[in-house]
């Protein structure tokens, strides 16, 4: 893939067991026959829930479906006596590219630190996954300090140790935004997300920046996507309760600038 192809990837949470998956992934390939994902312009991304990553991984196999698959966390543990989690090195051989670190769902419910979160990328990196990093403030963090600090913290903390030629996917999604059905504006999302490319260049370097997808992500649709994506520092979008709906995530894949 070339660098900083732009990536739609969907984040179905807790939804669709691994039967209404197989259903959700065939028909969502029919209705996007012959766009441009077919052409690697875009990149699509799946993100079920552990019990159907099997299934889903062998669907797409079979039917040669260009979906990329994902997991929506990890273990920061590779093996051993650590109940209910789920290793890297399992998540890697079912074929995933992807999984989603420090999303806000996981800070808020699972109490994860920004030290959790950084276990957990190197995590993903030492089994060769791409750690989607999602960073994002809440409405009170924007009131108290404005829209950039806390996603630059948090980015901060979860890039130590990470080498400049690993390869890496952040995803800048404002808590305030995520299911509220309230986006930010392009403008907001723009600024945030160049200054997070700032901070990649900072850690990584100025290679690793420039070569660094930045996801937005925070009720993203199909009527507001082309906004986005017209944005130049943001290199796609990371969708909720959308990519839920064949439908209307065929359309955020089908954007036109
Ligand atoms: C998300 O949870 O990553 C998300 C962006 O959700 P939604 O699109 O539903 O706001």
């Amino acid at each position: 893939i070339a660098p900083r192809t732009p990536l739609i990837a969907g984040n179905w949470k807790m939804n669709l067991d691994h039967l209404q998956a197989v259903a959700f992934v065939q028909k969502l390939h029919w209705t996007l026959k012959d766009a441009k994902h077919e052409d690697g312009s875009v990149e699509v991304a799946v993100f079920p829930p552990f019990t159907d990553l099997r299934t889903v991984q062998t669907l797409l196999d079979a039917d040669k479906i260009p979906f990329a698959l994902g997991a929506q966390d990890l273990s920061a543990h590779d093996s051993g006596a650590y109940t209910g989690e789920v290793s890297g090195a399992f998540l890697a051989k079912l074929d995933n590219r992807y999984v989603i670190i420090g999303h806000s769902e996981r800070r808020q419910y699972h109490a994860e630190s920004d030290e959790v979160v950084a276990a957990k990328v190197k995590a993903a990196l030492r089994h060769g996954l791409i750690p989607v990093i999602c960073v994002g403030e809440t409405s009170e963090d924007l009131e108290k300090f404005g829209a950039s600090a806390v996603p630059v913290a948090q980015l901060t903390a979860a890039l130590a140790g990470v080498k400049a030629d690993a390869e890496i996917v952040v995803a800048y999604e404002p808590v305030w935004a995520i299911g509220s059905g309230q986006a930010a504006t392009p403008q907001q999302a723009q600024d945030v997300c160049a200054t997070l490319r700032g901070v990649i260049a900072e850690k990584l370097g100025a290679d690793a920046a420039a070569k660094t997808r930045v996801l937005y992500g925070g009720s993203v649709k199909a009527a507001n996507i082309a906004s986005f994506m017209r944005e130049p520092d943001v290199d796609g979008a990371l969708v909720g309760g959308a990519s839920l709906v064949v439908d209307e995530f065929a359309a955020i894949i089908r954007y036109q600038k």
